[in-house]
């Protein structure tokens, strides 16, 4: 087997909290609290989770456009930290990040054009090339080359987005963060960029991070799905298997919460849909032992004690101290980790292609 394009170790980010008159150091929020998991090219893994949870903290991370406060990102290899300003500047182009706000990325005062063409200039593309360039950039999206003379404000929200995918491909990428790309599109709209990213990593072997709350979505483009609270992942496991034995009592709440905005009889009687009480505790004040334990159904004294690490069986990774109990009480009770097509999918999936894994 290759070694995999990158590989995430014991990755942790914490932002110094300053408090009083002298701005004294009080404590730190700790975004990121030592995540592992590492990505194959071409491969599509999902970080997951409510707002908050860490993941696109992570998603900065792995591109260095934060720096840790410990850890490992190897890309290719190579430790993306180890490197001075000058080869970081080398590698940049190879790892990418689409914004969820299209608008807010593009630069009002460009036309498509010169947006596209000033990542061609960097990259040390020749002057001449570069119209054909942006031309073919365009066409990549599904523009057409006449949008280059347009500034961003004459497009849609769904051609912003493509846009944006445009630029984040003029350098070649092979790995592109997609920091919840399509969550301020409409249903349909989703559909056709979650398709135009599928088709773009077919012909270009894309490794994609997808940032991402809505399982819906996560369902139809992932091959592995990695679940964050609190800084940490708490699950991670191959897509199919995530959705149809979510294993950590957070998973399993966040499946039974996939909105059913039609109802259908046969399902709500299949799904019972889990509650959670409480807020996120404060990434600042994180509880001892278990981060969930607050929240957690199923927390005993052992969940205050030690943190539970993330134990993997047969590539199925999960931190809690009892998920072999719960996933096995959770079996034989039928629809409590049962996770069917829902009607929010089905009608997403309207939209989709059929999904092939
Ligand atoms: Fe719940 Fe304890 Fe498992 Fe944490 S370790 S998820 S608190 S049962």
């Amino acid at each position: 087997m290759s070694a995999p394009l990158l590989q995430v170790e014991n990755l942790v980010k914490h932002f110094p909290v300053h408090r009083g008159l002298f701005g004294r150091r009080a404590g730190a929020v700790r975004a990121v609290d030592g995540i592992s998991f590492d990505l194959a090219a071409g491969e599509t893994l999902a970080l997951v989770g409510e707002s908050g949870c860490g993941k696109s903290t992570a998603g900065r991370l792995v591109l260095r456009l934060i720096e840790p406060t410990s850890g490992a990102v190897r890309f290719d290899g190579q430790d993306l930290y180890a490197l001075d300003d000058g080869a970081m500047r080398a590698r940049r182009s190879a790892l990418q990040i689409i914004f969820q706000d299209p608008y807010g990325s593009l630069n009002p005062r460009m036309t498509v054009g010169q947006m596209l063409t000033e990542p061609l200039a960097l990259h040390g593309l020749a002057l001449g090339r570069r119209k054909e360039r942006v031309a073919e950039l365009l066409g990549l999206v599904g523009l057409a080359p006449g949008h280059a003379q347009r500034y961003p404000h004459e497009f849609s929200g769904g051609q912003r987005q493509r846009i944006g995918i445009a630029r984040a491909l003029a350098v070649e990428p092979r790995l592109i963060v997609c920091d919840e790309p399509v969550s301020a599109l409409d249903v349909s709209i989703q559909a056709q960029v979650v398709n135009l990213l599928q088709d773009l990593q077919q012909r270009l072997g894309l490794a994609y991070i997808f940032i991402a709350h809505d399982l819906a979505v996560v369902k139809h483009i992932a091959a592995r799905v990695a679940v964050m609270y609190l800084g940490r992942i708490v699950e991670l496991a191959n897509k199919r298997e995530l959705f149809a034995r979510p294993r950590h009592p957070y998973t399993q709440a966040l499946m039974s919460a996939i909105p059913v905005p039609e109802p259908d009889p046969g399902e709500t009687r299949r799904r019972r849909r889990i509650i959670l009480q409480g807020d996120v505790p404060s990434p600042i004040d994180p509880p001892s032992g278990c981060g969930f334990r607050t929240r957690c159904p199923y927390a005993r004294p052992r969940c205050a004690a030690a943190a539970p690490p993330l134990d993997a069986v047969n590539g199925h990774a999960v931190a809690c101290h009892f998920w072999q109990e719960i996933g096995a009480a959770a079996d034989a009770v039928p629809g409590v980790t049962e996770t069917p097509v829902n009607a929010r999918l089905a009608r997403l999936q309207a939209f989709f292609r059929p999904t092939t894994t």
